[in-house]
């Protein structure tokens, strides 16, 4: 789960992490309400869970309330790659001397928390990965022995940091942003910039903050977070339906049983030229209401021009599956075409049923290879 940046930013500053003051707006009136409170310069910043606000024109400097509200106007309802801003997050303007960049993440091939943290900040991590890779200083920490002071010493040297008054500054800063990553089982916590004004005194100027959802069930106030308005009305369909569905751009929608035959269906489909609209698993159960359950969130994709529907009956019963599929047209009316390829338990009869119904856009086909071209071909 991702947090907004105002969220991840009122984590740092229970960690200790020192973070600029502000106020969430949604209207340019409480933008500028917020900014007549704060006093002074604001930043007015569009809350979105993507990277690249800055150059998008979602992070304008208003010096005063009038700004404030001006600029408010123009972010609210700025679509940010696919992301309408909502909220805004208003918050004392900072003067910068430098920017860093200073981030923890669980490293899975390592199996270890992994920092990085370099003194190239604001712009992509990828790009000084890329173009000055010596300057980015990566450093494991041991998850059994823990976080070690001489794990943010070596960070602030290895990055050549000689102020000591910023070397203190940060090393604190790595310390506590690690507590904070572990004690909210973090996979990501990245602070670009972190920057130091010219008064010598450092903060977290953004934050980009990832909690494992597997991890949710213990962080019930981090869970309470979640924007529902903000998640994709499909996913969140699915999650409230237990259907595993992942959205994906193509017209052909997908539905197998069991997520390794889901996938190969989506290769098999890309190999006969088609582009799916989606991942969508129905589990092992693959009873009357699971299909009906899928096919629903299923149709509500506009891009669906087709459904493939691919099941390998083996604790599922081909029969039962072919019953929910009726069920569902029926209940339903669905008129977009449904390719049924069937095989296992109890596959033959399956068919049987799916054929004596005659339905006039369903086409059952023997194999997988043939039931994925004729689905590519009806959604073109
Ligand atoms: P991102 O573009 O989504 O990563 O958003 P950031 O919060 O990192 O902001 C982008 C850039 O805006 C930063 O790198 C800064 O250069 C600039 N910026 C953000 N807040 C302030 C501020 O308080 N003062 C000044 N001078 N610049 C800021
Ligand atoms: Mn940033």
């Amino acid at each position: 789960m991702d947090l907004y940046e105002y969220q991840g930013k009122e984590l740092f500053r229970r960690a200790g992490i020192p973070v600029s003051e502000g106020r969430l707006a949604e209207t340019p009136a409480e933008a500028r309400a917020a900014a007549e409170e704060l006093g002074g310069p604001v930043v007015v910043k569009a809350q979105v869970l993507t990277g690249g606000r800055g150059k998008a024109g979602g992070i304008k400097l208003a010096p005063t309330p009038d700004e404030a509200e001006a600029r408010a106007g123009e972010i609210l309802g700025l679509d940010i790659r696919g992301h309408v801003v909502r909220k805004l997050w208003i918050e004392k303007a900072s003067d910068i001397a430098k920017e860093y960049y200073l981030s923890v993440t669980f490293d899975r091939g390592a199996k270890k928390p992994l920092f990085m943290f370099t003194t190239q900040g604001g712009v992509e991590i990828e790009e000084v990965a890329a173009n000055d890779p010596d300057a980015l200083v990566r450093l494991h920490v041991d998850p059994l022995e823990g976080f070690q002071p001489w794990v943010a010493r070596r960070l602030v040297y290895g990055a050549g940091i000689d102020d000591p008054g910023e070397q203190k500054q940060i090393a604190a800063i790595v310390e506590k942003l690690y507590r904070c990553f572990v004690e909210t089982d973090a996979m990501l916590a990245e602070i670009n910039p972190l920057i130091v004004t010219p008064d010598g005194e450092v903060k977290a100027l953004d934050s980009k903050f990832t909690v494992d959802d597997s991890a949710l069930f213990r962080h019930a106030a981090i869970a309470e977070l979640r924007d529902a308005s903000a998640a994709d009305p499909l996913e969140a369909l699915a999650r409230e339906k237990g259907v595993t569905y992942v959205k994906l751009d193509g017209s052909v929608g997908i539905l197998g049983n069991g997520a390794g035959l889901s996938m190969s269906t989506v290769d098999v489909v890309v190999t006969v030229g088609g582009q799916p609209a989606n991942f969508c698993d129905l589990g092992g159960g693959g009873n009357a209401q699971g299909v009906i359950d899928a096919l629903e969130v299923i149709t509500r994709d506009t891009q669906v021009r087709s459904i493939f529907f691919n099941i390998f009956g083996g604790i599922t019963r081909c029969d039962e599956v072919a019953r929910g599929i009726l069920e569902a047209l029926s209940q339903m009316g669905i008129e977009t075409p449904i390719v049924v390829r069937l095989d296992g338990t109890n596959a033959e009869e399956g068919r049987r049923i799916l054929q004596e119904a005659e339905a006039a856009n369903l086409y059952v086909e023997p194999t997988m290879l043939d039931a994925a071209r004729r689905a590519v071909e009806l959604a073109a």
